[in-house]
């Protein structure tokens, strides 16, 4: 398996970035995503990757060799598609043997590599039929196997379950992360869908309007997101955002009498990095917030999602003055938990999950390093890739 490099590797088409000078190094094992919306440049990322893409600019390495104009049939990586991409006419068996027929491997060879791949995928029942008479997720593990067996330097996979229903989503979902763990191989995963990115990744690479925008294991993205873009975009809901001014220990909020304390970490950070308005833009996770009679912040419950296990009310905090807009932030509690839409409540922020941007550039602010004080250790939820500290 191989590492692979970018080194400021752009796209242009036209005038116009798909994708700005980017670096990105992906270890040797490890299992990364591309996630963001919809004409973000992820694509055309993995596409230069293979090569199916020429870079307008830069340089890409594949275990230090600059393969930046090697064909994709000479960069030995595998690509696998939202749409599986088999041949309809070729039983399962010759699908998968398919690459290996056309290197010129003999047939002994091609029936082990064959026999041991879709044992790992459990396909084995299915060689005989073609991929007609197969489910979408057969479909698709097919086409796994086809990519697996090439045993490639790196797997690019560019939205593999985009075409399957959600059940369907989650079963695979699962099965590729098994697969990955079982064959440490490097790995490249496009998706829109943070929910998967969360899932699979070591890392993920947050990209917006042809730019990335954070490069993070999944708790970092999660916790401490680099910029709104990303605070927002990740999790459902994403981050609570609230406009407000520094004002001694706290923060007060604008259109409403409601104030946190501010964590003694973010005070010389605020106090060097904001204007002289001392405006500020404070965000927590919904889970970060705790209902609470003697809580300083107040609102009204405008909505309530059940979810099963939790519910998730969405609390208007009062209209913003100037717009007249509600600020509505959602609270995540105990599924038996009763608070009617319409009914006051009172909350508290745990001060370790605060976190602050600055409105004018909307970059997060960093804490000091030396007042950890009100610091909680963040939880490690991804696997560590070899390479990675
Ligand atoms: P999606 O999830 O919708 O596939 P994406 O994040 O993968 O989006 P890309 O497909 O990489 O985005 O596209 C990035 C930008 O480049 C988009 O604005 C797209 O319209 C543009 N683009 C992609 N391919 C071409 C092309 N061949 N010619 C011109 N513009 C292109």
């Amino acid at each position: 398996m191989a590492q692979i490099e970018l080194k400021q590797v752009e796209k242009l088409f036209g005038e116009k970035y798909a994708v700005k000078p980017m670096d990105l190094t992906i270890n040797n094992g490890e299992f990364v995503c591309l996630l963001g919306p919809s004409g973000c440049g992820k694509t055309t990322t993995l596409r230069m990757i293979s090569g199916l893409e020429t870079a307008s600019g830069g340089t890409i390495l594949l275990d230090g060799e600059n393969v930046t104009w090697h064909h994709p049939s000479d960069r030995d990586i595998a690509f696998v598609f939202q749409l599986y991409a088999l041949y309809p006419h070729m039983t399962v068996r010759d699908n998968i043997a398919f690459p290996l027929q056309a290197e010129g491997m003999n047939k002994d060879d091609i029936d082990t590599r064959v026999s041991e791949v879709v044992d790992i995928l459990r396909i084995g029942h299915m060689l005989k039929y073609k991929p007609g008479k197969l489910s979408g997720g057969d479909q698709q593990r097919v086409a796994l196997a086809r990519a697996l067996v090439r045993r490639p330097k790196a797997f690019l996979m560019d939205e593999p379950l985009g075409a399957l229903d959600a059940e369907l989503r989650e079963t695979m979902r699962a099965e590729i992360k098994a697969l990955h763990i079982a064959q440490n191989a490097t790995t490249v995963y496009v998706t829109h869908d943070q929910v998967e990115a969360m899932a699979l990744s070591d890392r993920i690479v947050v990209m917006s309007a042809a730019e990335v925008q954070q490069v993070g294991t999944p708790a970092e993205v999660y916790y401490d997101p680099a910029n709104l873009f990303v605070a927002g975009f990740i999790g459902s809901p994403g981050m609570n955002v609230l406009k407000g001014q520094l004002d001694g220990d706290v923060v007060r909020f604008l259109g409403n009498n409601n104030t946190l304390p501010l964590p003694a970490r973010y005070r010389i950070p605020l106090l060097t990095t904001l204007d002289a308005d001392k405006n500020v833009i404070v965000g927590f996770r919904p889970e970060a917030g705790t209902i609470n009679a003697d809580g300083s912040m107040q609102g009204e419950v405008y909505a309530v999602d059940m979810h099963g296990a939790y519910k998730l009310l969405h609390v208007n905090l009062g209209d913003v003055p100037d717009t007249h807009e509600p600020t509505i932030v959602h609270l995540r509690t105990d599924r038996m938990a009763s608070n009617p839409m319409g009914s006051q409540l009172r909350f508290t922020v745990d001060p370790a999950m605060m976190r602050f941007f600055d409105p004018k550039s909307g970059k997060a602010i960093l804490p000091s390093q030396t007042d950890q004080t009100d610091r909680q250790p963040v939880e490690v939820l991804s696997t560590t890739a070899e390479g990675q500290a």
